[in-house]
């Protein structure tokens, strides 16, 4: 801590993620495709060290441009609010220019799990129009210790009833086994509700 409050924060994409991103196709068709890219990406990023096995992007729901590309840095920057989610779209809403997403494109946002309760609202607020998930249900916080938040029940409801689509089950699978293979590491849960993980079923 230092002698003064802070006057601002910064959370970039980590180094490995940012040299691969020339690297990465312009565009990605289909939602099996974009979702195969956030689960490589969420697995490469807890065996970095960087943050929790959790990846999004931004793409372009009718033409598959990859817009944005985010990961968890809550490790690397120390900043709580560094999700996959609130990275992608943060970084979508600085190439497109506007805080709203749904302003001028058709932009879905995919990540390898329901969000947790701060990305709900994040990705709410966002305007993207879109949201593709991997799965929904207790296996993430079962898999990794997680704890996702007082998630309302009907959250696809209450984003389908604010214009943003809902796909689910997309690469479940594969999530799931990123959150397998996290698990049985010795990796940090950082939620700061207690010390370490939280108890396993
Ligand atoms: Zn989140």
């Amino acid at each position: 801590m230092t002698a003064t409050p802070a006057s601002s924060f910064t959370m970039s994409l980590p180094d490995w993620l940012t040299a691969e991103l020339p690297t990465l196709p312009q565009s990605i068709e289909g939602a099996e495709a974009q979702m195969a890219l956030v689960n490589r990406l969420a697995d490469r990023n807890w065996r970095e060290g960087n943050g929790g096995p959790f990846a999004a992007i931004v793409v372009d729901a009718s033409t598959g441009e990859l817009v944005s590309v985010g990961v968890n840095v809550v490790l690397a920057t120390g900043i709580s609010s560094g999700h996959a989610e609130v990275m992608a779209l943060g970084l979508a809403q600085t190439r497109v220019g506007t805080w709203d997403l749904g302003a001028e494109r058709d932009l879905a946002l995919v990540v390898n799990w329901r969000p947790c309760v701060q990305c709900y609202g994040a990705t709410m607020w966002s305007g993207i129009r879109h949201l593709i998930v991997a799965g929904d249900g207790p296996e993430l916080e079962r898999l990794t210790g997680f704890d996702e938040g007082p998630m309302v029940p009907d959250w696809a409801a209450q984003f389908e009833a604010r214009g943003i689509s809902v796909t689910q089950d997309v690469g479940r699978a594969d999530a799931l086994a990123v959150y397998e293979a996290y698990g049985a590491s010795s990796s940090t849960v950082y939620n700061a509700r207690g010390a370490g993980r939280i108890e396993k079923d």
